[in-house]
């Protein structure tokens, strides 16, 4: 199938009580474990790229493998670029064949927020694409996006409430106590406050920091309404941990089809368990 904006999907997901894993990719072996893994579950999905990961290997590259792994399996993929600030890059990723983007105003003042996210949201509506927006600081370290836990601020129900109806953003980032990259201790999510963003706002909503969350909490976090899980770390550990134990017990080991193969199976396993948490295995069909 060719790239789909996600946002038919994701509502669907919420009509269900279930979640959409999105996951960051940063090569082909990524993308491929994200794409493969999830048409084993029968999942749609959301392969996502930060501007980061643009720089690293570059947008066209980035767009036609997702394209490609889209094409080849019959499962509904959107291409997503994550945490964004930039105007021009978010123009250029939508030329590029990008099908939801987010706009990360979150650092700025509120009414500045608004502003970024409206333009935005003008730009990428004409063209049928989906817009994110993040409304409170998620914190912790994610590429360039470094958030002192001590600047974390929690989404405000009531100001989300009318952030969405000034902005007509898709879906909406929430800050409920998760933070980027790796946990020190475990995360204490602010149910309550998720629960009374829920009951403010109509859009879907996104958990970013998910990564080691622990499962029942994730599953707290879909019942009281997120419809978007974004997973990244817990896909570079994988990776990371198979290309070392391979190159440690090996060090005479340099092809790297061998470790680049196992780390993408590594990946792959990761992406299937974490949508079978979300609830989306089995979802594509019935789309
Ligand atoms: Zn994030």
């Amino acid at each position: 199938m060719s790239l789909v904006n996600p946002l038919s999907f994701v509502q669907k997901a919420r009509e269900k009580r279930v979640a959409i894993a999105a996951f960051n990719v940063h090569n082909m072996e990524t993308i491929q474990a994200v794409v493969e893994g999830a048409a084993e579950e029968r999942s749609p999905v959301i392969v996502q790229t930060t501007p980061g990961t643009l720089e690293h290997a570059g947008i066209e590259y980035l767009a036609a493998c997702v394209r490609v792994a889209s094409d080849l399996w019959d499962i509904p993929v959107a291409l997503h670029l994550d945490h964004c600030s930039s105007f021009e890059t978010i123009v250029k990723c939508i030329r590029h064949g990008y099908t939801s983007v987010m706009i990360d105003g979150s650092k700025l003042p509120y009414e500045q927020n608004v502003e970024i996210v409206k333009k935005v949201v003008e730009v990428a509506h004409s063209v049928g694409v989906a817009v994110e927006a993040e409304l409170g600081t998620v914190g912790g370290t994610e590429d360039d996006v470094i958030v002192d836990e001590r600047e974390t601020a929690y989404t405000v129900p009531e100001e989300a409430k009318r952030f969405v109806e000034a902005t007509r953003v898709d879906t909406l980032a929430v800050a409920i106590g998760t933070a980027h990259g790796v946990y020190k201790g475990e995360p204490k999510m602010d149910f309550e406050r998720l629960s009374a963003i829920r009951a403010e706002v109509d859009v879907p909503l996104v958990l970013h920091g998910a990564s080691g969350v622990p499962d029942e909490s994730i599953k707290e976090a879909i019942r009281r309404g997120i419809s978007k899980v974004n997973i990244a770390t817990e896909l570079k550990i994988p990776m990371a941990e198979t290309i070392k134990n391979i190159l440690q017990s090996d060090p005479s080991e340099n092809d790297p089809r061998r470790y680049m193969g196992e780390a993408k199976e590594a990946v792959k396993q990761v992406v299937k368990r974490k949508i079978r948490l979300c609830g989306c295995s089995g979802l594509a069909a019935n789309l």
